[in-house]
């Protein structure tokens, strides 16, 4: 499979070049070049099969060329190997026809484990073989941060350094960063807030000494691989619930657009999905521009559900790529006017939209009734993400359809708002139950790219 840029400028990569590279040098983001189709056959063979199993067959077209089917079996083991629930992703039914996709069984409590632990095993088998090692550093507001910890400590052709602002994420959240004894593990607490990390994260890819001395990989969600790995659990899930045989709906609390972006492709390789139903707080640009009111930023408002406070949605180009009938130079334009403000869609690209995305958008008081319902009906105690898209999900179900929304995080991780909503205190599952006894380890340091960089020279493995 060969990989092509949504600007339509970059060079045709392998899955591994793609990987290893991230972002595209024309600014854009990976596809592969053509969407692989499995059979009603090949999907109804997907019943009652583990979840690695499947795993691999829906992903291996995507990767054959740069691992062999053995080692990316393999891979695959190794990646979900970790996970505190047999099925990796369980569903739970919240009522008649409404379903709770489960995506919070890995090592950090949220779905982005899923992509990360799957991404740190490809990086170690690609880097292995080609006698390389790469620093990986990234900036985080919480989840990312600890996802990409776990998935890269103890790899020996890896460094990790994660920043994340110094006393603006949550105690779950830092000591799941901290607590990792793995020499090539580094949290580094920065005096400064989220954006100050970012911005020194992009300074960083923008210093071509330090990014080529230090051998400089990103693994945030741009990353094609990320969105691969989130494809199969919408196979697992829609298989259980009578796919192919039978429609279902995805309804995804959404931030940056990877993971409902990953139930389109699912829909694109065959499977049978009526309506993908993007959920948001109030940072709500997705919902305006779903509801035809065009791509404009605003300011980013926090909420009690954070990892959905963006203004700009970076997978959402991907998206833009197929509405505009893939014409990465109409994709550059729109990437070029954001710069600016916004774009407003055409016409035709919204209705290529609208043929499998809805939208909803759901205010604090909402998210916070959300759990207290949920509780109260279905017995279940959910994190304000998963609250979010169980309100949408409800508001958009259809009788004849049945609607899974994907649980995004554990309901631990936000302690304060789940009790704040229920009156209940949620637990952390008991493999973890000791995160506040383990000794902490994490750099404080300057909000100074000079220091920043610096700090990472003289601590990557030699
Ligand atoms: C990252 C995250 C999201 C948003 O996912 P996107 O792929 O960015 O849309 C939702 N919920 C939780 C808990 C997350 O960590």
């Amino acid at each position: 499979m060969k990989y092509i840029s949504t600007r339509g400028q970059a060079p045709e990569l392998t899955f591994e070049e793609a990987m290893l590279t991230g972002l595209a040098r024309d600014g854009g983001l990976y596809l592969p070049a053509e969407i692989p189709v499995m059979s009603h056959d090949e999907i109804a063979a997907l019943a009652g099969l583990p979840y690695e199993e499947i795993a691999f067959r829906v992903m291996w077209p995507y990767v054959s060329g740069s691992f062999a089917e053995v080692e990316f079996k393999q891979i695959i083991a190794r990646a979900y190997e970790g996970f505190g629930h047999d099925a990796r992703a369980p569903l739970k039914q919240l009522n008649e026809n409404h379903f709770l996709l489960e995506l919070f069984h890995g090592p950090t409590l949220a779905f982005k484990d899923f992509a990360m632990q799957l991404i740190g095993q490809l990086f170690q088998v690609a880097l292995k073989r080609r006698g390389d090692r790469v620093t990986i550093v990234g900036a985080t507001s919480g989840d990312t941060g600890s996802a990409a910890i776990e998935a890269f400590r103890g790899l020996d052709a890896v460094d990790v350094f994660i920043l994340f602002p110094h006393g603006r994420v949550s105690e779950v959240q830092r000591r799941q960063m901290t607590t990792p004894a793995d020499s090539n593990v580094h949290a580094l607490a920065v005096d400064g807030d989220f954006d100050d990390c970012q911005a020194a994260l992009k300074d960083m890819f923008n210093d071509f000494d330090f990014r080529d001395g230090v051998k400089l990989a990103g693994v945030n969600s741009i990353n094609f691989a990320r969105v691969l790995a989130q494809i199969v659990y919408y196979f697992s899930a829609a298989v259980s619930l009578g796919a192919p045989h039978r429609k279902v709906s995805f309804t995804v609390p959404t931030g940056n657009f990877g993971d409902i972006f990953a139930g389109y492709l699912a829909k694109r390789m065959g499977l049978p999905i009526d309506r993908l139903v993007v959920a948001t707080n109030q940072n709500d640009i997705l919902h305006r521009c779903l509801s035809g009111e065009g791509y404009f930023k605003g300011d980013t408002i926090p909420s009690i559900s954070p990892s959905m406070d963006i203004q700009v949605s970076s997978n959402f180009e991907r998206a833009l790529y197929y509405a505009y009938g893939e014409d990465g130079g109409a994709v550059a334009q729109l990437m070029d006017e954001l710069k600016t403000g916004g774009f407003n869609v055409s016409q035709g690209a919204m209705e290529a939209l609208r043929e499998s995305f809805d939208s909803g958008r759901v205010s604090e008081d909402e998210t916070l009734e959300t759990i207290k319902e949920t509780l109260a009906n279905s017995a279940e105690l959910v994190c304000p993400h998963s609250a979010v898209g169980i309100k949408v999900g409800e508001d958009h179900r259809a009788a004849d359809v049945p609607m899974i929304t994907l649980a995004t995080a554990h309901p631990a991780k936000f302690p304060a708002a789940v009790e704040k909503a229920s009156g209940e205190h949620p637990p952390l599952p008991s493999r973890m139950a000791d995160l506040y006894e383990r000794p902490e380890r994490v750099t404080r340091i300057a909000n100074d790219l000079g220091t920043l960089e610096d700090h990472i020279r003289r601590h990557i493995a030699e």
